[in-house]
């Protein structure tokens, strides 16, 4: 192919592993009946308001460019979910809107790491971290998250690896794909850190809006106001039920954003203009929404957990943020993978196993407690049957 391509793309993963996706729509295709526990997307359409508020964006002709930072209007409505949601409030010139949070991660890193430096992050991790960290060629020192500390990575853990040569450190609480949550006290223990080793912090924190048993999100940026080193990235995605929209936004020190705004001109120009008319109506009338698909989801989480707990060789604790279940399989005494198979084969239930996400997952599985409760309960039935049919 010409002279080659550049750089090493078996490094990339892209999306998630796909072998147990197709499998199950193969099997799916053939008549089977399936359960889905793999989909990482609430099962709730976006809500009404934000529709129509982008439809009538559409219908007033608002579809030409807009500035690459994003509409100020949008910009606003951030600035002051900042304030309510993590207490501080940026200056308009600290955000940036973009096309989802992984654009936001995807720049963030761009903008700080080279070659050879050193990025800290957990491990089990979300795919795309892995994956750009690989292919930027920067070195990678992983936290291993442990079930005992409900899979938080924990300061403690990073006191040991962190050094003057780390450049950056990423957070995601609450995480993809275990639900674990950070305390305020490790917020603030990781942002001391990072100040006392002049480390940026990339602070994924798509899934803020979804805790559960009144717990609160912490963000690093509330020490430094994302003025010095955090780079605070969230979306619409996860809590408004708009993953296809493809809306999330930055928040970091002016400098840096400037630099992002810079790599967001020359890839997309700017974020869909009537997309983000949907965004300000999220953001400003889409509180109830929230609650709302809360409300159904802390019914699911109960109604899984309790449920995974009396499949045979199953413990399963509660995940305190997002919509992940990530249960020890150790004692059935097979591997994630050989079991994750296993119940697609055997059971008809998609899931994935824990080492999708990283050496750390072996011995657990990854469920999405994205869909109905019914579906819930007949997909753990069946599993709970395999198992009982070994
Ligand atoms: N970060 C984490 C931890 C995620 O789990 C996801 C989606 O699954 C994303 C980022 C991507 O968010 P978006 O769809 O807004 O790009």
């Amino acid at each position: 192919m010409g002279k080659g391509l550049a750089g090493d793309f078996s490094l990339l993963r892209g999306e998630p592993p796909i072998e147990y996706l197709t499998k199950a729509n193969q099997m799916e295709a053939e008549g089977r009946d399936m359960v889905r526990f793999e989909i990482g997307q609430p099962d709730f359409d976006t809500p009404d308001n934000v529709k129509e508020a982008a439809k009538k964006a559409l219908d007033e002709g608002f579809t030409h460019y807009v500035p690459t930072m994003g509409i100020p209007e949008l910009r606003e409505a951030i600035q002051e979910d900042i304030y309510k949601t993590r207490g501080f409030r940026p200056d308009l010139e600290q955000i940036m809107v973009i096309p989802g949070a992984k654009p936001g991660l995807f720049f963030g890193l761009l903008a700080t790491v080279q070659k050879g430096d050193e990025v800290i992050y957990q491990n089990p991790f979300y795919f795309q971290y892995d994956s750009l960290i690989g292919y930027m060629g920067a070195k990678k020192t992983q936290i291993p998250l442990y079930e005992e500390d409900e899979f938080r990575m924990t300061p403690e853990h990073i006191q040991e690896r962190i050094s003057d040569d780390t450049k950056l450190i990423l957070l995601n609480s609450p995480q993809n794909p275990t639900g674990g949550v950070l305390t305020k006290k490790d917020v603030s223990a990781i942002a001391e850190m990072a100040e006392e080793h002049d480390a940026y912090i990339l602070s994924d924190e798509i899934y803020s809006k979804m805790l559960y048993d009144g717990l609160e999100h912490h963000s690093p940026g509330c020490k430094d106001e994302c003025r010095e080193r955090t780079i605070l990235v969230d979306g619409f995605s996860k809590a408004y039920s708009m993953t296809g929209w493809r809306l999330g936004y930055v928040v970091a020190p002016e400098e840096l954003i400037h630099k992002m705004d810079l790599l967001l001109a020359d890839a997309v120009s700017c974020t869909t203009s009537f997309v983000q008319k949907g965004g300000v109506e999220a953001l400003k009338n889409g509180q109830d929404f929230v609650e709302y698909i809360m409300d159904k989801f802390a019914k699911r989480r109960k109604a899984i957990v309790e449920a995974l707990n009396e499949v045979p060789g199953f413990s399963c604790i509660y995940p305190k943020g997002a919509f992940y279940v990530f249960p020890n399989i150790k004692e059935t005494g097979m591997k994630s993978e050989e079991l994750a198979n296993y119940m697609i084969e055997e059971a008809g239930v998609c899931l994935l196993p824990g080492t999708a996400f990283g050496s750390q997952g072996e011995g657990f599985l990854r469920l999405s407690y994205a869909s109905s409760l019914e579906d819930i309960e007949e997909g753990i039935r069946r599993m709970k049957q395999a198992m009982e049919n070994l």
